[in-house]
């Protein structure tokens, strides 16, 4: 029998169907004023996502990847350098770590799936220099700790705020907690662009000189090359878009917290199911749903009973933290991590859905372990 109705996990064409009469005309303008490289829109957008996170300085980026790594070498991190990063992450912040010459050293996250503040304890030597958080599915960690961390050793704080870009953490931003935040305008994030993109932002204003040097082929302001750098520009047109955005952007998370409070709702009674922290379960967080990430008895077995329902879901990065790539010998202290990668999951959370689609997603749920 076909299912009811069909809910992707993600519906690109949709997305843009709400936006075309708004964006197409805004991105026939960039066209035809030949405003490709390093434009206004650019500057436009810079200035206008520094404000929204009350910080001094953010520089538009080829995306998030380099976000981090310009992050990361702005504030000195360089070669013999450990960088301490939480397994339960997308390849890139690992690889960031290494595009700055620092080691990766891969610690555990908790139940609410950031990272853990004994097992980042534990993983500090002498040869630490650095914490890099990941503020995963649109939650800030608590950052008490991490902080706390930080100072005793005297180590510098690089947020990968990839997945965070709004949410806060006693009223405090993703991405502003150290020396410098990471963020990435990817399609699927929250804020997301036609292609890639990413922004740095930062308080200090060495960093923030580092990274538009690195971006542009090391070069300064006075057109002078000052180091090798890299060719890691955001696009002016996607720049446009971004800016478009981000002024619908409060309204755009709190619909993301709406669809977050039906799941909440409606599945929390279930026991086989771990759901991530409700959007108003603690007021010190502030999180945006960058995603809807699960632990489910039974995993497997519900995603054949969704899928069979037209629903699609999907398990981060594979289905597996950046140590269970074999090929990368990466090394983790992450026992909370290894068990959940068995359990982990996504359900559908995106502006194309309706209520009545999470309503249907959360039926279906209940039907597999109620029968
Ligand atoms: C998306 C993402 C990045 C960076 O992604 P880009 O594709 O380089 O923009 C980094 N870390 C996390 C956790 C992400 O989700």
């Amino acid at each position: 029998m076909p299912s009811e109705r069909t809910i992707p996990f993600f519906n690109y064409p949709a997305l843009f169907r709400q936006e075309e009469d708004e964006l197409g005309p805004l991105i026939i303008d960039v066209l035809r004023r030949g405003a490709y490289i390093m434009q206004g829109d650019l500057a436009e957008f810079e200035t206008a996502l520094a404000a929204y996170l009350g910080v001094k300085h953010a520089v538009g980026v080829a995306d998030g990847t380099m976000a981090i790594t310009f992050g990361l070498i702005g504030a000195g991190i360089g070669p013999g350098d450990e960088v301490i990063v939480p397994s339960h992450t997308f390849v890139a912040t690992a690889a960031a770590v290494t595009h700055a010459g620092a080691t990766p050293v891969l610690v555990d996250c908790g139940p609410d799936h950031v990272i853990e503040p004994a097992s980042t304890r534990r993983a500090v030597t002498k040869r630490t220099k650095a914490i890099l958080p990941v503020q995963l599915n649109g939650r800030t960690a608590n950052m008490d700790p991490i902080l706390d961390i930080a100072e005793r050793h005297g180590l510098t704080i690089v947020e990968d705020s990839c997945q965070a870009l709004g949410s806060k953490f006693k009223e405090r931003h993703a991405g502003t907690f150290g020396a410098a935040g990471a963020f990435s305008f990817y399609p699927s994030k929250t804020l997301g662009c036609f292609g890639d993109g990413g922004a740095l932002v930062t308080d200090d204003d060495t960093v923030a000189a580092r990274a538009r040097e690195l971006r542009d082929h090391g070069r300064a302001a006075d057109g002078l090359v000052r180091r090798i750098g890299f060719n890691a520009r955001l696009d002016n047109v996607q720049a446009a878009v971004l800016n478009a955005r981000l002024k619908r952007y409060p309204k755009m998370i709190e619909r993301r917290r709406a669809l977050a409070r039906i799941y909440d709702e409606r599945l929390r009674g279930l026991n086989e199911l771990l759901l991530p922290p409700g959007p108003d379960a603690d007021p010190d967080h502030f999180d945006i749903f960058q995603n809807y990430e699960i632990e489910a008895e039974r995993r497997d077995a519900l995603r054949d009973h969704l899928t069979q329902a037209g629903i699609g879901t999907i398990l981060q990065w594979g289905g597996r933290c950046i140590h269970q790539f074999p090929d990368l010998g990466l090394r983790a202290d992450a026992p909370y991590a290894e068990r959940m990668t068995a359990r982990f999951m996504l359900l559908p959370l995106n502006l194309s859905l309706s209520d009545d689609d999470v309503h249907y997603i959360c039926d279906r749920i209940i039907a597999f372990y109620r029968g």
